[in-house]
């Protein structure tokens, strides 16, 4: 049986079709950057802010980039876009599922917002089990041994719970789930699905200074911040064939980081 090779060199996705979703920004866009510099053939970048989409699209070059504006938690605007994908790329290897939203406001159980929480659970967990859907159902129409990482949290991982923020937490603790479950449906076709958990890194949304009041504490890796090439760089591991015998894997990625033992910030 042939077996995949590591590939040791700094192109390990020559010629891979990549969808990246909440690729217009923070964690997605560096993602994108990093599966274009490794020779993905195309990278179609998935996100609902058009403007910054199609400026990262075009940053990275028209031949082997497109935006593609779609809500992950609307089934339709995903099938629809996976289906343009094979239409104008031939192909899906990669599924970087990785759209995602924070809470609106720190909130316990006793003051919890349902229907904030609703719209949350749309695009972090319905958003997620869609566009994996659809990207096995594509692989496995087409024989494709593909891969597919979604991206939870180490707050889903690591983290004991929080003395205010629930939404969020519940919904990443969610995408394991779905990481688990589906790789052991899955591997049957040669689909990988692993999770990567980023620690609190410095998007739009947040600065590095808050970021290590909360977490610097926390960590066990000093003079070094989190950065969202870090992040990158460990999907590009589950991505590639380096990791060609690992599913079902949440890699978490935050610098030895225990527990936040009272984290009091709504995390993103
Ligand atoms: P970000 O806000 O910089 O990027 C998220 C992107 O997702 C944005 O471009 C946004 O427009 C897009 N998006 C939001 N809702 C969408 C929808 N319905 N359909 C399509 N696209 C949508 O945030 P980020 O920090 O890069 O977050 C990326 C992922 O990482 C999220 O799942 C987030 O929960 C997770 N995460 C972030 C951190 C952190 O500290 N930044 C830590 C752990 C996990």
């Amino acid at each position: 049986m042939a077996q995949p090779e590591p590939v040791l060199s700094t192109r390990k996705l020559e010629g891979k079709v990549a969808i990246v979703t909440g690729g217009a920004n923070g964690i997605g866009e560096a993602t994108a950057r990093v599966f274009a510099d490794h020779g993905a053939r195309a990278v179609v970048i998935v996100d609902i802010q058009d403007e910054k989409g199609q400026v990262v699209a075009e940053s990275i070059g028209s031949q082997r980039c497109s935006y593609v504006y779609c809500d992950v938690s609307d089934e339709e605007q995903v099938k629809a876009m996976v289906d343009w994908t094979i239409q104008k790329y031939g192909q899906l290897d990669i599924m970087f599922s990785n759209a995602g939203i924070g809470s609106k406001s720190p909130q316990t159980i006793l003051d919890l917002d349902i229907s904030q929480f609703d719209r949350l659970f749309e695009v972090n967990v319905r958003g997620m089990a869609i566009c994996v859907k659809h990207a096995a159902r594509v692989m496995i129409e087409r024989h494709i041994k593909g891969t597919i990482v979604c991206t939870a949290s180490v707050i889903a991982n690591n983290c004991r719970g929080s003395t205010n923020v629930t939404d969020y937490i519940m919904s990443k603790h969610a995408i394991l789930g779905l990481v688990r479950s589906t790789s052991q449906q899955l591997g049957t076709y040669g689909i990988r699905v692993n999770s990567v958990s980023p620690a609190a890194v410095p998007t739009s949304r947040r600065t590095n200074e808050e970021i290590q009041k909360t977490f610097g504490p926390f960590t066990s890796l000093k003079d070094i911040s989190l950065t969202v090439k870090h992040i990158a760089d460990s999907v590009l591991f589950l991505i590639s064939n380096d990791s060609a015998f690992v599913t079902g894997h949440d890699l978490v990625v935050d610098g030895g980081v225990i527990s936040v033992p009272n984290l009091t910030i709504g995390e993103k």
